[in-house]
């Protein structure tokens, strides 16, 4: 069933109620028993502040390994050049 939020006029006081959509919907407010008028959420949800970006989804770390040759990241510049031996390990 969804969840509709209304509000009531005389004092403000939100509440939930959860009701079919042929069913009646609520009328009066069940603290003070005013009218209520029922909350409509915009459709869409925008997301204000900073702090909040998109990003795309990206994988990182294929599952699968390619077919031919090893895979190496491009972007990913090492801070230090350290000269230390290559070592492989043989599985
Ligand atoms: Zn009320």
């Amino acid at each position: 069933m969804p969840l509709y939020e209304y509000q009531c006029d005389t004092h403000g006081h939100r509440f939930e109620a959860r009701h079919g959509m042929r069913e009646q919907p609520v009328q009066s407010c069940p603290e003070c028993g005013a009218p209520v008028h029922r909350v409509i959420h915009p459709v869409g949800i925008v997301f204000k502040g900073s702090g909040f970006y998109a990003t795309d989804s990206r994988k990182s770390g294929a599952t699968s390994e390619p077919a031919e040759g090893k895979s190496e990241s491009p972007g990913e510049p090492k801070p230090e050049s350290k000269s230390e031996p290559a070592t492989e390990k043989a599985g």
